[in-house]
């Protein structure tokens, strides 16, 4: 039996860019998928070119129960740091309107730099795997 420390559901845009992460943080991940293809909704996103986030994201634009639960996160985390990572990976993007912004080819332009992260830290893929139960 194979051992990792994280098992993440979902080869779309949360699940992968959590397993790139956490596996560039030294951790064993694996990503389960049903399908066999990888982030079909990102292929969509944005009329196809993704409007991947907004440079001018702030806590006050999250609507919920607990207005703070994204404060830490978006500290942390900000949109410059996802362009940042973008311009490593030499996507292309532009503001649209009102700090929107979208890649400036294509939405699948994302899909790739995912993966290169994934692969990166070592991620391992099972697809096509569907999860029917998950037992702590
Ligand atoms: C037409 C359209 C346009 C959009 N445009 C934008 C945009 O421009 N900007 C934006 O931020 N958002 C946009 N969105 C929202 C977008 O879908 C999300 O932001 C993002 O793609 C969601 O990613 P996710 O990883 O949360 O979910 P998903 O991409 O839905 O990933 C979930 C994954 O889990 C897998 N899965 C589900 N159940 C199981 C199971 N039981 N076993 C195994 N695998 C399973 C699915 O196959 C899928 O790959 C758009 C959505 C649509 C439909």
């Amino acid at each position: 039996m194979q051992k990792f420390d994280v098992v993440i559901v979902g080869a779309g845009a949360a699940g992968l860019f959590c397993a790139g992460v956490a596996g560039q943080l030294g951790l064993k991940v694996l990503v389960l998928d049903h399908s066999d293809k990888v982030a079909e909704k990102i292929r969509i996103s944005g009329g196809g070119r993704c409007n991947f986030t907004n440079k001018d994201t702030t806590p006050a634009n999250f609507l919920g129960e607990n207005p703070h639960f994204c404060r830490s996160a978006l500290a942390r985390y900000t949109p410059r740091d996802f362009t940042e990572l973008l311009q490593r990976h030499g996507v292309a993007f532009h503001e649209k309107h009102k700090g929107q912004l979208f890649c400036d080819n294509s939405a699948e332009d994302i899909i790739p730099m995912l993966l290169r992260e994934c692969d990166k830290g070592g991620v391992k893929r099972w697809q096509p795997c569907s999860i029917k139960n998950i037992r702590f």
